[in-house]
């Protein structure tokens, strides 16, 4: 018998109800039906962004909503600032290139959260920035950068701040509204507990205006279509055909969400986290995020002398457990648990019991055990039980 189970940064586990959803007959887009389980996702997923404003569903992964968010917020002949540090930052700085923009990049040591000063500095010597391009969670060092703080210097600017929250949303706290950011993009198979395959793109008022005024050529990815039909009445709907599945799984998991209740949702991540990484110092590991971590994903540095390709994939052989190797330049020296989305405290138990385990049998001086207490030591004093994890 085999059971495997994924403690990844997505895409992660579903509860039974959203894979149950996944089943559901086909409808049509263009019904009645459709329109009202639609309109009622587009409701619901407004919370979870905090905010009042539209939320667009693309059907795309993560990285094709960032894409469309620069297609739609600026034009060709645009300055972007891209803040960088890891993978994902990068990638904005990729695509805006890519798209022909003009990009600065503001590198920021891989492992470090921005200072949000080097952004002030920066927009005060390219004051015709049109973006600032952040990431809430750099999924790749684990890393949660400062966006309240940063929102705070980019709404006093003629810029526009478009955050990456797509291995976040739903995890970390996130005020889109309060906080003064832009546009927010997140994708469905992390924090949101759903299948990869939907971008979700919420926009400001101010951005709402600056797409009617960005002329670049765009078509499918077009915000103002997006718009134009999320806004009908009585109900909203699509321009093109949407995943209608996924969307029915996406009304399940938001309902799983309010439930719980956002601010416990960021408090079970919190809670998770800190096990995990008590966890891992517990037997001896180095946690590579230690400053400003994300509660989405804990970086480990793996033990000298053994790459991370072994310990992953003895997890995954041995113990049916699905962890992630680092990215980019930290590929081997690092591995990453996920503890994001339908994740509760008996999976970082089980995680930390098995890593410890693999590690041992790889002749890794740890004492089994020590992990496991570290962990079961922070729960117990956490007290969780209000949250129902
Ligand atoms: N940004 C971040 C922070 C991510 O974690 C990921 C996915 N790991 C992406 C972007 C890209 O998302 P996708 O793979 O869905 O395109």
């Amino acid at each position: 018998m085999r059971k495997s189970r994924i403690m990844a940064p997505g895409p992660t586990e579903l509860p039974p109800a959203v894979q149950a959803a996944g089943s559901l007959p086909m409808i049509h887009h263009r019904s009645l039906e459709f329109r009202q389980l639609f309109g009622d996702v587009c409701e619901k997923v407004k919370p979870i962004f905090q905010t009042t404003q539209p939320v667009l569903v693309l059907n795309a992964g993560g990285t094709g909503g960032m894409e469309a968010c620069i297609t739609n917020l600026s034009d060709p002949e645009d300055t972007l600032l891209a803040i960088t540090g890891g993978v994902f930052g990068e990638r904005w700085a990729k695509i805006g290139e890519q798209l022909g923009r003009k990009v600065i990049r503001l590198e920021v040591p891989w492992g470090e959260a921005v200072q949000p000063e080097r952004i002030a500095e920066l927009l005060a010597k390219f004051p015709h920035t049109t973006l600032v391009l952040g990431t809430l969670c750099e999924t790749s060092t684990g890393i949660e950068h400062p966006i309240k703080e940063i929102a705070k210097i980019v709404s006093q600017t003629p810029a526009l701040f478009v955050v990456d929250a797509i291995s976040s949303l739903g995890a970390s706290e996130f005020k889109m509204d309060e906080w003064r950011v832009d546009a927010a993009v997140a994708g469905t198979q992390k924090g949101l507990m759903c299948p990869p395959g939907l971008a979700l793109v919420a926009l400001s008022e101010r951005a709402q205006i600056t797409l009617k005024n960005k002329r670049g050529p765009k078509f499918y990815w077009s915000f103002e279509t997006a718009l134009h039909h999320l806004l009908s009445e009585p109900y909203p709907d699509t321009p093109w055909t949407p995943n209608i599945t996924l969307i029915f799984q996406l009304q399940k998991a938001l309902d799983l969400l309010l439930e719980e209740g956002l601010e416990n949702v960021w408090k079970r991540h919190q809670l998770l986290a800190g096990a995990a990484r008590a966890g891992v110092k517990g037997m001896g590991l180095i946690v590579y995020n230690e400053r400003s971590p994300s509660p989405v994903v804990t970086v480990i540095q793996s033990p000298e002398g053994l790459e991370s390709s072994v310990i992953k994939k003895n997890l995954q052989n041995e113990w049916g457990i699905t962890l992630v190797m680092g990215q980019g330049k930290l590929k081997q020296e690092v591995f990453r648990i996920g503890h994001v989305g339908y994740c509760d405290r008996t999976d970082v138990l089980m995680t930390i019991a098995a890593l410890e385990a693999v590690l041992a049998d790889l002749q890794v001086p740890i004492i089994l055990g020590r992990g496991v207490a570290a962990s079961q030591e922070f729960f117990i004093n956490a007290k969780p039980r209000e949250l129902h994890v």
